[in-house]
């Protein structure tokens, strides 16, 4: 008999039907036995009933307890009551593992610090499988639209010497009695790696020591950073808006039931098309002050003002040309305006806050050489990032845009905890 998925059950209606994995829960009706499995691809009810299944069969489902692990055959039949619209009438079932011990996450409801230190089961929750599996299917759909637009992968070192992010975001490592730093970012190697090859990305874990506690930051995260030779700031910007887009219409096309499932109002992102909106830093200071979020000029917009922006649009909004000062020491002056920078924060709507930071970055040598010094960076370390600007400079813009943040936003959760399997926060490293 071949073992069918549960996703796949409508095609095999009628058929007789091997099914592997867990039994999630259960219920009785008489000598009727209502067993709801789950195999990682969905939820089906498998129907025992007392009277067409040999005794032996019927003991067996009696003794299954919760997440003990089944191979279930039986029939395929349509049924319009049961969750997925299919159910399994049992023949046969084959314990694998019967659990003894009582599962730490019965149902019902629990604290969040109670499932943070059983995340190693949590993640086999409906819920939580379902957002791991959007995920998946975002991941999927950024590399899709990357490879099929011309950008090459290339793999960006994890070890670095120096800080690409402000150094007080960083981890330090041992290496060999030198220090090094866990990468916050692979961008100033994708520099190196368009001069060479036109178009580029890296996707990679990315590591930041935020010690600050919110509902935004991770301290390990993955994070997709494309760049663009001969690429300035609105192209740089016109490409973000198309893959965005792209990754919200293939997560509706591939993974809508589960967005159902996690009760995200789906017209909302039915609704993502671009062009998205543009608000330069300077309106958007203004629009706060109305709102009685006032900041003065120059500063970084903190958690607030960045949730109030982005509840005033349906589309996510870029806001662009931030003062020089709260940016990072690459990026490129606007000509006309030196003291704000060619760069834009893409916030996502419904309060979901900045997913994307991207910039034109400083293609002339001896202005990179100073901001490095005004930044207090070591010269040294960033000899051959100034090499790029000496052999073929050319006007070049990338972004950086974060998996779990978009994760986070497209399921509509409140936390980004659960927008990665096994989160690292700043006071988390189990398990
Ligand atoms: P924030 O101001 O929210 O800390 P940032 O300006 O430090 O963000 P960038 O350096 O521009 O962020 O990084 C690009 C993207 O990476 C962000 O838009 C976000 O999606 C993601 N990102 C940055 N820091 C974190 C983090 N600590 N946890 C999860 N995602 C992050
Ligand atoms: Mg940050």
């Amino acid at each position: 008999m071949k073992p069918i998925r549960i996703a796949d059950a409508g095609r095999h209606v009628g058929e007789e039907v091997e099914l592997r994995g867990w039994l999630y829960n259960r219920r009785s009706k008489g000598r009727i036995q209502f067993l709801i499995l789950r195999d990682g691809t969905g939820l089906m009810q498998a129907v025992v009933a007392g009277d067409e299944v040999p005794e032996s069969v019927f003991a067996i489902a009696d003794r299954l307890t919760q997440e003990s692990s089944v191979i279930v055959r039986g029939s395929v039949r349509a049924d319009r009551r049961a969750p997925g619209g299919h159910e399994l009438a049992v023949t046969d079932l084959e314990p694998v593992q019967v659990v003894e011990e009582e599962y730490p996450i019965a149902l019902k409801e629990h604290g969040v610090d109670f499932l943070m230190d059983h995340r190693h089961l949590w993640i086999r929750t409906p819920r939580q499988a379902a957002v791991l599996r959007v995920r998946a299917e975002v991941i999927r759909a950024i590399r899709e639209w990357l490879d099929d637009n011309g950008f090459a992968l290339v793999d960006t070192p994890i070890l670095t010497p120096a800080a690409a992010e402000g150094t007080t975001t960083l981890f330090t490592v041992d290496y060999f009695g030198e220090p090094a730093y866990l990468a916050q970012s692979g961008q100033l190697y994708n520099e190196a790696a368009i001069m060479a090859l036109g178009r580029v990305y890296c996707f990679g874990p990315t590591f930041r020591a935020e010690k600050s506690k919110t509902r935004r930051h991770l301290t390990e995260f993955w994070m997709v950073e494309p760049e663009m030779a001969y690429c300035d700031q609105e192209e740089n910007q016109r490409v973000q808006e198309e893959l965005v887009a792209a990754v919200v219409r293939r997560v509706l096309e591939r993974r809508r039931p589960d967005l159902e499932f996690l009760g995200r109002d789906v017209s909302k992102l039915e609704g993502i098309r671009p062009p998205f909106p543009r608000l330069p830093y300077d309106e958007a200071l203004a629009w706060l002050e109305e709102q009685g979020l006032a900041l003065p000029w120059g500063e970084d917009f903190g958690a607030p003002h960045e949730t109030a922006l982005s509840t005033r649009f349906e589309q996510p909004v870029f806001v662009t040309r931030y003062p020089a000062r709260c940016k990072a020491f690459y990026m490129q002056p606007d000509p006309d305006r030196p003291e704000v920078v060619l760069c834009a924060d893409l916030l996502a709507p419904e309060g979901y806050g900045e997913i994307i930071g991207g910039s034109q970055r400083i293609d002339d040598a001896s202005l990179l050489e100073q901001r490095i010094r005004e930044h207090g960076l070591p010269p040294e370390v960033f000899r051959w990032y100034v090499d790029l600007r000496r052999y073929g400079s050319v006007p070049h813009s990338g972004f950086g845009l974060g998996v779990e943040r978009t994760v986070a936003w497209i399921c509509g959760l409140e936390h980004i905890r659960e927008a990665i399997p096994f989160p690292r926060l700043l006071h988390r490293m189990y398990p």
